[in-house]
């Protein structure tokens, strides 16, 4: 009459959306985790680019205690200190004038989209409706950021989708150039897509879209939830490309394992949003704000910063090797700490053979779609821990190629 919960549990009383591995961890320390049979993994997934500090970072576990004993919520009818001060945070570090607070990315790009659209209403009238996106991108799960992600699969089967979005080929301003036109309230775009394969824009690409955007008068918006707060090697991946959008978006690194998204945006567009046109409960909540706030200030450092890129190196490295040993990839690419090994011909779509072999090498990683291998680990994971986890990796990948 055992009361821990098993995988079975899951089948049982989970709805059946998500297909989690068998094991359980059940505790992490940095860049390290533990599951029910006190197994040891290390931790290249993060969480899926989320746990920025790793399992546990004292500075946030500090942040989190300090706040939980002085004030939890209050609701949007009252402001508090923490949220201030992570809007504060954001805005000084940006090119933003104003921040809006949230709990996830998806809330986050909701925001970005309705503001963009009611911004046009406003100074250009109904007729101004029209979003371009592009395809393999991913911006959320409600169902408008869903409908605007460029994976029809995600958003097929539940009925109308919303109107007035299109998809363009991302990293072609040609294709672009066919969509875009008065009627063009926003470009949406992830200056290195994630989910859809980790594939970096070219600065060309970006720079042309800016351009695109201000021939129109249509808003810039950058899907920063999974390359920003550090993961990119810059605090944002558009400081590092040099062009500056309208609307930016962040989640996953900026909590660092605590719910919490932010859409950042100019005094030019923020007024369109005036009292009662949007808003969510946990907006701003003061925990999330705390430890949003920790992870802002540690990240943003030239030291922890510069590690990021370090790691890259050293990851890149890692991989080549393993590559050189047994030739299962055909490019290995990505920035900071999200990167990605695109599986040669011989392995098409067979990425996802990796994950449960790492696993019982004592590895986590994740894949970017069925070619892709992605990593996406702590900022600050330990040399040691790389070089440990590389290790696990080649007994995976020689598993996988040996098919056993
Ligand atoms: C993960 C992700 C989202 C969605 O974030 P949620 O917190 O899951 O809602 C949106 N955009 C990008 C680029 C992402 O990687």
């Amino acid at each position: 009459m055992s009361q821990t919960p098993t995988r079975a549990d899951f089948d049982q009383y989970m709805l059946p959306n998500y297909a989690p591995q068998q094991t359980i961890p059940v505790r992490g320390e940095g860049s390290r985790l533990w599951d029910q049979a006190g197994r040891e993994y290390i931790d290249f997934a993060g969480g899926i680019a989320v746990n920025s500090l790793g399992h546990c970072h004292p500075v946030l576990v500090e942040a989190l205690i300090t706040q939980a004993n002085k004030l939890w919520h209050l609701s949007n009818v009252y402001t508090n200190e923490p949220a201030l001060k992570l809007a504060r945070a954001l805005v000084e570090r940006t090119f933003a004038d104003k921040a809006y607070l949230c709990s996830s990315g998806g809330e986050a790009n909701e925001a970005a989209l309705k503001l963009a659209r009611r911004w046009a209403h406003d100074h250009h009238g109904a007729q101004k409706d029209r979003i371009v996106s592009f395809s393999h991108s991913f911006h959320g799960r409600t169902f408008f950021t869903v409908s605007v992600g460029g994976q029809p699969k995600y958003s097929q089967g539940f009925g109308p989708v919303p109107g007035g979005i299109v998809h363009g080929e991302f990293n072609s301003l040609d294709s672009v150039r066919e969509l875009i036109d008065d009627r063009t309230c926003a470009v949406i775009v992830e200056p290195m897509q994630g989910e859809g394969g980790i594939i970096p824009a070219t600065p060309a690409f970006l720079a042309g879209l800016r351009e695109m955007c201000d021939s129109v008068d249509a808003l810039l918006i950058f899907d920063e939830v999974q390359t920003g707060v550090g993961r990119s090697g810059a605090f944002f991946a558009y400081m590092e490309y040099g062009v500056t959008p309208d609307i930016l978006t962040s989640a996953k690194s900026l909590g660092g394992g605590f719910p919490v998204g932010a859409m950042l945006t100019t005094d030019r567009v923020a007024p369109a949003m005036a009292v009662g046109s949007h808003g969510s409960t946990y907006g701003g909540n003061a925990l999330a704000s705390a430890v949003a706030l920790a992870a802002v200030e540690f990240i943003d450092t030239p030291e922890v910063l510069a590690g990021v890129r370090a790691r890259h190196e050293c990851f890149r490295e890692h991989l080549e090797a393993i590559n050189r040993q047994h030739g299962v990839f055909r490019e290995i690419r990505g920035m900071g700490l999200l990167i990605g090994a695109e599986m040669a011909p011989e392995y098409a779509g067979r990425a996802k053979e990796i994950l449960p072999l790492a696993i019982e090498e004592g590895l986590m990683a994740l894949i970017a779609g069925p070619n892709v291998l992605r990593m996406a680990p702590s900022l600050v994971i330990p040399e040691a821990d790389i070089d440990e986890g590389m290790v696990r990796l080649e007994r995976a990948v020689a598993r996988l190629v040996a098919g056993r």
